[in-house]
């Protein structure tokens, strides 16, 4: 029975997208670079994360991140403000931070406290710092095709897929989700890599059809195995943006099983974009802190 199907299957399994191995060999290149720029310029690049409140899994995320900046031999401040926080004091943080020359990256957690007014606290940020990539400075960077801070989570799955498919010029991307800090950013890349891009959100007509036609489909939903294995061109390259919590555990956007059998690659979820968004980040610090070093060479 095994053979049959087997047999029968038009395209052999997807290759799975390690998500860890290519995190791993990033931070490695993050740590070989900060050790050069101790050694060469006694400069140590430094990231800031501020969390306000209590949210539990917004403080896992924190400390992973603070762990993971001190393993590369950056320096790590970790700043925890009160869930009652005023704006004021969120913004006071914010512009010490910004004039803290030790200081070369900084991510102020989200969620936010309903009280607070993200975008406010986002564009406070120093641009030149903002290593999420958030602030509408580095938006604007991004969509004139200027150097800036790229958000990390499309900026991972970009270099997955370079290193998967080498030149992506020509190639049908397809990005399911239009928020500011995936789908978008996400969409700007892959426009910069010369593919054809279509973005599809909750209005698209017939997103099945729309997915079939994607040599490169990315999956930034928020809804679990909302993506068919029969929505898949085959041969195509699946990025799994999605992070869903079920009963059954952590879910991506793309019903993994399924479509292994008919893309060509896919990234699992947990295991694949998640450990390359906080290589990114690391990744990020460095760019900033090599930025401003270029800027201001003497300090
Ligand atoms: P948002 O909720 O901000 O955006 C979701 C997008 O999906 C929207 O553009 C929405 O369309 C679209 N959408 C919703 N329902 C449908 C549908 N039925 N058909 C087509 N499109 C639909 O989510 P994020 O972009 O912040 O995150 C997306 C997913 O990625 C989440 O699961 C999140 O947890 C995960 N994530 C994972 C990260 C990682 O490190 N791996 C990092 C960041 C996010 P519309 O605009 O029309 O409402």
């Amino acid at each position: 029975m095994r053979a049959e199907i087997s047999n029968a299957r038009v395209h052999p399994m997807a290759q799975i997208i390690d998500g860890k191995i290519y995190a791993d060999r990033l931070r490695e290149q993050v740590a070989e670079e900060v050790a050069r720029l101790k050694a060469e310029h006694g400069l140590q690049p430094g990231l800031a994360v501020v969390l306000v409140g209590e949210d539990p899994a917004s403080s896992v995320y924190v400390r992973s991140k603070g762990k993971a900046t001190v393993e590369v031999g950056m320096e790590g401040f970790q700043h925890r403000l009160s869930a009652e926080a005023p704006q004021e004091e969120l913004l006071a943080l914010i512009a010490r931070l910004n004039a803290d020359g030790g200081v070369h990256g900084i991510l102020v957690q989200l969620p936010l406290p309903a009280h607070i007014d993200s975008s406010a606290v986002l564009a406070a940020i120093d641009p030149d710092k903002d290593v999420d990539g958030f602030h509408i400075v580095n938006a604007g960077r991004l969509a004139v095709g200027l150097p800036g801070l790229v958000p990390c989570t499309p900026l991972g799955c970009l270099l997955m897929l370079k290193d998967q498919l080498g030149d992506l010029s020509g190639l049908h991307a397809v990005v399911v989700g239009r928020s500011n800090i995936v789908g978008k950013p996400m969409a700007q890349l892959l426009l910069g890599e010369s593919c054809t891009v279509t973005i599809a959100h909750s209005r698209t007509r017939d997103l099945p059809a729309l997915c079939r036609t994607a040599d490169i489909l990315i999956a930034a939903v928020g809804r679990p195995e909302m993506i068919r294995g029969d929505w898949i061109k085959p041969g195509a390259t699946v990025i799994d943006v999605g992070i869903n919590r079920t009963g059954d555990g952590l879910v991506g956007d793309v019903d993994f099983d399924a479509v292994r059998e008919v893309a060509g690659a896919i990234t699992p979820v947990p295991g694949g974009v998640g450990p390359m968004t906080t290589a990114c980040l690391l990744e990020n610090t460095l760019e900033a802190a090599l930025a401003r070093r270029a800027r201001v060479p003497l300090e």
